[in-house]
């Protein structure tokens, strides 16, 4: 294929490399090479490349309908709410196409809940620093990273930003036009960092007594990425409101904003909508994907192949002191903090044909498909083990 990127808006810039087709947590490239795909779409192929029951289910719907819009009723999204209610703390759902959508309609809610319930000033939002919520306008905000919000025009008024560890902060930024508080339970995008649990149940308690809803942003961390359906189970607390997308569709766009009834309350006919969100293809595609991972030996293998990972990357730890400083996240969405730019070290990695993602605070990312084995993950780990080597080597000549 020719490189040839000219009429393309020049937001990326990914490396040459042109992949045709996948198998399992491989991918092919033009050339034939094989490369061991440790970061999977940024967590989001979570049953690899061409596994059967995914690509049948899209098959078989591809032959009856793909869309009709939300004018008429779609029952396989009749049927995945239902699902995502009976395996969660939700009462409803709202489906999308990205997390970016799910983000949107989670704030929305959250501010139409108190205006209908007469506190038309309660629209302020409360985000964390290290947070990443999307891209859209209101996303960028909610996340408040300076890098995002450049040249895109004034911060939008109601979003605050807190650093994460800060009880008393958090408590002290409350005000009664305060809507609700929206965070990561493991935070992606910013490093890769699994936020304490004794956090998040102080959070839990902080929005009950404030009376404001929190708003947990699983588009990365759930879909089984860290061992359990969704990462704030490992905090033994709920959200009021959760958005999900990425490994939900394990590639096929979708996403889906849960709901409590209270936080959903003020949501009728006409307070929001999408023409694309909850397609046919989408939920064929979301039953499929949702079937597998919620089977529980599927998640003590996402346990089992996390904790080897994360011993192995110890490992990795140990042998580099001078390169990697720590290791982070949880699951199978893991990070090295490292004492340089990572990317140099994700390049190298590719030249032993692994690939791996690049997050803040020179952070190394690795959110493999879920279905990664012993051997992969030991696979993994010589490569970055090399990779590693390469750039200490070259660190020290
Ligand atoms: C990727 C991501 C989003 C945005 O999802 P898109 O599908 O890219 O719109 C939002 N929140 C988190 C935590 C993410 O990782």
């Amino acid at each position: 294929m020719s490189p040839d990127r000219s009429a393309i808006l020049p937001v990326y810039a990914p490396p040459e490399i042109v992949f045709t087709h996948g198998e399992g947590a491989h991918l092919i490239a033009e050339d034939g090479s094989r490369h061991l795909d440790f970061i999977a779409g940024i967590a989001v192929n979570a049953l690899g490349y061409s596994h059967p029951a995914a690509v049948g289910a899209l098959k078989a719907q591809a032959d009856r309908i793909w869309h009709l819009s939300n004018m008429f009723r779609i029952p396989g999204q009749e049927e995945l709410a239902r699902r995502y209610v009976a395996d969660s703390f939700a009462d409803v759902v709202f489906f999308t196409n990205s997390g970016t959508e799910a983000i949107e309609c989670a704030l929305k809610m959250a501010r139409k809940a108190h205006y209908s319930a007469g506190h038309p000033e309660r629209l302020g939002f409360l985000g964390f620093e290290g947070s990443f919520h999307g891209r859209s306008l209101g996303a960028i905000n909610a996340a408040g990273n300076p890098k995002y919000l450049e040249g895109f025009g004034p911060a939008l008024p109601g979003f605050r930003h807190l650093p994460y560890g800060d009880l008393e902060a958090i408590r002290a930024a409350i005000t009664p036009e305060t809507a609700a508080l929206i965070i990561e339970p493991v935070q992606g995008e910013g490093g890769c960092r699994a936020l304490p649990e004794d956090f998040l149940r102080d959070l839990r308690q902080i929005c009950d007594e404030a009376g404001i809803f929190l708003i947990f942003d699983e588009v990365q961390c759930g879909a089984g990425r860290t061992g359990k359906l969704f990462a704030h189970e490992w905090a033994g607390i709920t959200p009021d409101i959760m958005a999900i997308a990425k490994g939900v569709g394990a590639g096929f766009p979708m996403g889906a904003c849960l709901a409590t009834h209270r936080a959903s309350a003020g949501m009728a006919v006409g307070s929001h909508g999408s023409t694309f969100g909850g397609n046919a293809l989408a939920m064929a595609v979301g039953l499929a994907v949702w079937t597998e991972i919620t089977r529980p030996e599927f998640l003590a293998h996402v346990r089992e192949m996390s904790s080897r990972l994360g011993q192995s990357l110890e490992g990795l730890k140990a042998r580099f002191p001078d390169l990697v400083l720590e290791t982070r996240g949880k699951g199978l969405l893991r990070g090295l903090r490292l004492a340089i730019d990572p990317k140099p070290v994700q390049i190298a990695a590719r030249a032993e044909k692994l690939l791996v993602g690049v997050a803040g605070e020179n952070t190394l990312r690795l959110a493999p498909p879920l279905i990664i084995g012993p051997a992969e993950v030991q696979e993994a780990v010589e490569k970055l083990d090399l990779a590693l080597g390469t750039i200490a080597a070259a660190r020290a000549a």
